[in-house]
């Protein structure tokens, strides 16, 4: 059987890691998630105190970054890898709010994105991996044999967003995370280095009324015909 490479791009909170984990499990591939790159480094910045509300040393945060170690370790119990910055594990930390309202500016800084998507086509090389992000498609992988890219309303992704964070005992307001939403989508779609855009050949799914498992179906059978392609 052919191994390829899915690359899930899209706007924030659409379900992409949701999507790429179904698939990751039943293809029995890879799974990265390098939105939490992204949140990992935004967490060593606020650590170090190189960001916060009021102001953002880009300089030191870039001289910094030989001595980051980011690494994925398989957690059995929960069926995905889970995020270690400097070998700790911060997979919890990574996902709170504080995180997400700076990981946009440290996205936008070419130097963190150089060394990522180093490490992401290092992690591809053999295949069999479903990565998401926002620039997969159009900058890791532009080779990729199945592009998806999800949006839904910034309503509909702020509440699930929300309703995740609540359940998690997170202390939040719908309005901070769609505002937080909202503030990522510019941020990503106007940076000057890989802005998330949708790539030539990427298929576009609205999942705003589709359930996990509807979404799911569409995606499998688009990978089921890209496996029929290359086998005929
Ligand atoms: O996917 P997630 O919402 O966790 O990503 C967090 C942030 O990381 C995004 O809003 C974006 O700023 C940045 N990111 C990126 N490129 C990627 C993945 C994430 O710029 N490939």
């Amino acid at each position: 059987m052919d191994k390829i490479t899915i690359a899930i791009d899209g706007y924030s909170s659409t379900g992409k890691s949701t999507l790429a984990k179904q698939l990751a499990k039943h293809l029995g591939y890879i799974y990265v998630d390098t939105g939490a790159m992204y949140r990992a480094i935004t967490l060593f910045a606020m650590q170090n105190g190189y960001i916060s509300a009021e102001y953002f040393d880009k300089e030191t945060l870039v001289n910094s970054l030989s001595s980051i170690k980011l690494s994925f370790e398989f957690n059995s119990e929960l069926g995905y890898a889970e995020m270690y910055l400097n070998n700790v594990n911060v997979e919890k930390e990574i996902r709170t709010i504080e995180v997400s309202n700076f990981v946009s500016k440290v996205a936008e800084v070419s130097q963190v994105r150089a060394k990522l998507v180093e490490q992401q086509k290092e992690m591809g090389k053999e295949k069999a991996i479903v990565m998401d992000g926002r620039d997969i498609g159009t900058v890791v992988f532009p080779d990729a044999e199945l592009k998806i890219f999800m949006t839904a309303s910034a309503e509909t992704r702020a509440q699930r967003r929300f309703d995740e964070l609540e359940a998690k005992g997170d202390n939040v307001t719908y309005e901070e995370v769609l505002k937080n939403v909202q503030e990522r989508d510019y941020i990503d779609s106007h940076r000057a280095d890989s802005p998330l855009v949708i790539a030539d050949d990427a298929i576009e799914i609205d999942n705003s009324y589709l359930t996990r498992e509807e979404q799911f179906a569409v995606v499998l059978e688009l990978v089921e015909d890209v496996l029929t392609s290359l086998n005929k």
